[in-house]
């Protein structure tokens, strides 16, 4: 008889594990919370339009990576996917001028450097850094302590240029960044992406993945990605319950050690199982499904230290507009500031998807912005009741609406809101840490947090999900659940390549 693996989480870690059990021989059977799997790479539909929340880029998308191979096994991407061709990263908006982050460096630097000559050493010195970043790929073929020394030397080779990023950009923040410039467009353009907390090399790598052509937005975005990935799963044979959420994880003594046996369901329904693996919030999964006792000592110090460890989510805002709005991607501006959870902030973006016509109905298309929020303004959020929330929630999309149009006089009668949400959106919906939609973020001086994706006293129990290694995301969530099943197949001693 096949072993029975249970999944606890529909997002994309989850489905991953149940694709890969599937086909390492398994019988693999997902429990999601919600009507729809899926987790954060979601979208909805409002009054007619599509609101997308979460593919800006996926990195992988380059087909001599392994994880292009991840996606392709997952049914996320192919060899006849199409791409949407934005040509660039962002554009910011100061004090009228702008500028952009072009896919083309060449172009980036000419241009960086004819706006700000006094800053030829830096830009130089970035755009330098950045080509060096294209050789960053995500380890997709095992877990790193699964590798042995061949595989590190392949890797070493393929990385070749990544120590001398790390080497000048691995010990500043996004802050220190932001001073490398001298002109002041420069400086903000530089920080307007990551939370000023971000070691600096993040910035490169996410901008180098899209240069590289390795970060590219499929078309019909994350819901159609997140669909073309369960029907691979349900035709692969795989069992998806939705509407099923885990209250606790089944243990049992097993000698000096204990181990998972199954899950228990709010409806009390128990699912026994040959192994367990969680595919959801580790800041979840501890504490509420599993014992506090089973908390890996270096999860415990993440959560204990916020500001060592700290994490982001946003207060998000999607809006109707013509599709004659001008302004293509997501551009960042100045504006009046305002006050949202506990910061003021005087920046902001719009993110235009007119790219994608099915979005909205002809001649319309969708805008969204999105604030960033911290640790802080999630416990800001926390602390109002239903009320409030609601109040808050709309009195500050109105202020974005207004900031909108303030930077973009012509939008003035032809933007409508469609909906708004928080961190505490994400917390309700999948019990994300903080409405945290990152793992931890990658601070100076921290030791980053990389889980082994097991439990030292805790049999037959696996960990994915994007906690399990930082900065998370979907290419960690995705790696993840191939590497829960390998760790099995390891301790099986069957063969781990699959
Ligand atoms: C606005 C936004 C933009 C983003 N942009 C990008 C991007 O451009 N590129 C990128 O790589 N990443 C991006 N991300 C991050 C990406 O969406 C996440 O990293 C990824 O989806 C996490 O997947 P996961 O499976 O680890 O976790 P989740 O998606 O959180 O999945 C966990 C699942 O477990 C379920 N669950 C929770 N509790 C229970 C329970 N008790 N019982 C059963 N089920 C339960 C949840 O409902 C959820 O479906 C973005 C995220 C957001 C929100």
């Amino acid at each position: 008889m096949k072993k029975k693996i249970v999944i606890i989480g529909g997002g994309i870690a989850g489905l991953s594990t149940g694709i890969y059990a599937l086909k390492a021989g398994y019988d693999a059977a997902i429990y999601e919370k919600n009507a729809l799997a899926g987790g954060e790479c979601m979208g909805w539909n409002r009054k007619g339009y599509h609101i997308d929340n979460c593919i800006h880029w996926l990195t992988g998308t380059d087909p001599k990576t392994d994880l292009w191979q991840v996606w392709k096994t997952m049914g996320a991407i192919d060899e006849q996917t199409e791409y949407v061709d934005e040509g660039k990263f962002y554009t910011s908006i100061l004090n009228g001028q702008a500028l952009t982050l072009w896919n083309d460096l060449e172009r980036t630097r000419q241009e960086l450097t004819a706006f700000a000559p006094e800053d030829k050493d830096a830009i130089d010195l970035f755009i330098q850094h950045v080509e060096y970043a294209k050789t960053c790929v995500i380890p997709a073929k095992k877990p790193l302590d699964m590798m042995g020394i061949r595989d590190y030397i392949e890797m070493g080779k393929e990385m070749a240029d990544m120590p001398k990023v790390m080497k000048t950009f691995g010990k500043i923040n996004m802050e220190d960044f932001g001073k490398m410039f001298k002109n002041p467009l420069l400086s903000t353009m530089m920080t307007d992406y990551l939370c000023y907390n971000y070691t600096a090399y993040s910035f490169l790598v996410s901008y180098a993945t899209m240069a590289a052509g390795n970060g590219k937005i499929p078309v019909g975005g994350s819901l159609a990605m997140t669909n073309r990935i369960i029907k691979r799963f349900r035709e692969m044979g795989g069992e998806l319950h939705v509407n099923a959420p885990v209250e606790r994880i089944l243990t049992e003594k097993a000698g000096r050690s204990d181990r998972a046996a199954g899950i228990v369901l709010t409806d009390g329904t128990v699912v026994r199982a040959d192994e367990v693996i969680s595919a959801v919030d580790t800041g979840f999964l501890f504490g509420k499904l599993l014992d506090k006792k089973y908390l890996p000592a270096q999860y415990q110090k993440a959560y204990a230290d916020q500001k060592s460890y700290p994490t982001f989510s946003g207060f998000q805002a999607a809006f109707a507009v013509d599709s004659d709005f001008a302004g293509e991607g997501t551009i960042v501006f100045d504006c009046e500031p305002l006050q949202i959870g506990s910061n003021s902030f005087s920046r902001m973006s719009v993110k235009n998807f007119a790219y994608e016509p099915s979005f909205a109905p002809e001649g319309k298309a969708v805008l969204q912005t999105n604030v960033t929020q911290q640790d802080e303004d999630f416990a800001f959020w926390k602390s109002l009741d239903e009320h409030a929330y609601a109040q808050t929630k709309e009195r500050l999309a109105g202020e974005l609406e207004k900031r909108i149009v303030a930077q973009f006089p012509s939008l003035a009668g032809r933007i409508e809101l469609l909906d708004c949400w928080t961190p505490r959106t994400y917390e309700r919906y999948c019990n994300a840490y903080h409405g945290a939609y990152m793992s931890f973020i990658t601070t100076k001086g921290t030791k980053q947090l990389r889980a082994k994706g097991e439990l030292k006293n805790l049999k037959n129990f696996y960990l994915a999900g994007q906690w399990i290694m930082c900065p998370g995301g979907l290419p960690i969530a995705a790696v993840s659940g191939k590497f829960a099943i390998q760790r099995i197949l390891k301790r099986e001693g069957r063969p781990v390549e699959i």
